[in-house]
């Protein structure tokens, strides 16, 4: 008997894979999927670094605003520097004027501890020195008028000249009459409106009956009201010693000063004839109150020191 072959169904072909096609759709296979995973990690890769960049940036801007701040501070803290250092130049050009109120030390030291204490803030920092700046143009106004009062003696006079020569300029003598003033009939005299101006009156100042003692007698004695009404503290307490009196006192100085015993001089006319002449008010003071006055005069007008930032 024969068999027939069977014809094989018709139909697609059926392809046959070898083995090697096989391994090397796997090795695809795995490959795409070691893509995508690796695509999906670095792309977590590049949001992580993105978000560690903007926070870099963040901090950067605000280091970079920390430094701007800090910057600012340094910035106002030297211009304050610099206008302290200004007035100080000024007011050491006045140490040991006998003057008082010519320097407010304590204030501007009172500044300065301020712009300490606010250093933080530019801004009040600023404002701090400005008000130094404007005492530095007042410091600066006082010493420009007490340079043109030196530079000439305006007035010619004996007086005039002791007075340059005791206030570094930062004093004024006039000649008129004091009466108006401060009442009376003085032959001189200072108001405390305007302490540091010395009335004189020429009618006895410049008088025949009137030599150069008794006129640098009288100089001294109102120059001595001009140290009472610029340093009331220093002069209160001395006072004590002249029983409170301050013309007593201003005698004193006159006398201390200028090395006399006497507020009495006999001023000759001529061969034949003189004057008895009294200046002052009558008492010679002792050794003991010249004492006070020397110790006074140590303790009048501005003394320079430094200014310290740190709170007392
Ligand atoms: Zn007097």
């Amino acid at each position: 008997m024969s068999v027939d072959a069977v014809p094989p169904p018709l139909g697609p072909p059926v392809r046959r894979r070898s083995p090697a096609s096989i391994v090397w759709i796997v090795v695809l296979g795995v490959l795409l999927i070691a893509a995508l995973t690796g695509g999906t990690l670095l792309l977590l890769e590049v949001v992580r670094l993105q978000a560690q960049t903007q926070e870099l940036e963040r901090m950067g801007d605000e280091q970079r605003r920390l430094l701007d701040e800090q910057e600012a501070q340094l910035d106002e803290q030297r211009t304050f520097g610099a206008a302290m250092e200004d007035f100080m130049a000024k007011a050491r050009s006045l140490d040991n004027v006998p003057i008082g109120g010519l320097v407010a030390l304590d204030e501007i030291e009172s500044l300065a501890v301020e712009a300490w204490r606010q250093r933080h803030s530019p801004t009040a920092v600023a404002q701090l020195r400005d008000e130094v700046t404007e005492r530095a143009d007042a410091l600066q106004t006082v010493l420009d008028a007490a340079a043109a009062q030196l530079a000439s003696n305006a007035s010619g006079t004996l007086g005039e000249s002791i007075v340059d020569g005791l206030a570094s300029g930062h004093v004024r003598v006039v000649y008129d009459d004091p009466a108006p003033i401060c009442g009376g009939d003085p032959i001189g005299c200072v108001s405390s409106d305007d302490p540091t101006l010395i009335h004189l009156d020429p009618s006895d100042y410049d008088a025949e009956y009137f030599d150069d003692e008794l006129r640098t007698l009288v100089t001294y004695h109102e120059f001595a009201h001009v140290l009472q009404f610029t340093n009331p503290g220093p002069t209160e307490s001395a006072a004590g010693a002249f029983g409170g009196d301050w013309e007593f006192m201003a005698d004193c100085y006159a006398l201390t000063a200028t090395g006399s015993w006497s507020l009495d001089r006999r001023v000759w006319r001529d061969a034949s004839s003189y004057w008895d002449v009294s200046v002052g008010y009558g008492r010679v003071c002792d050794e003991t109150q010249r004492e006070v006055i020397r110790g006074w005069l140590g303790e009048v007008g501005f003394h320079y020191r430094p200014v310290s930032q740190e709170a007392a």
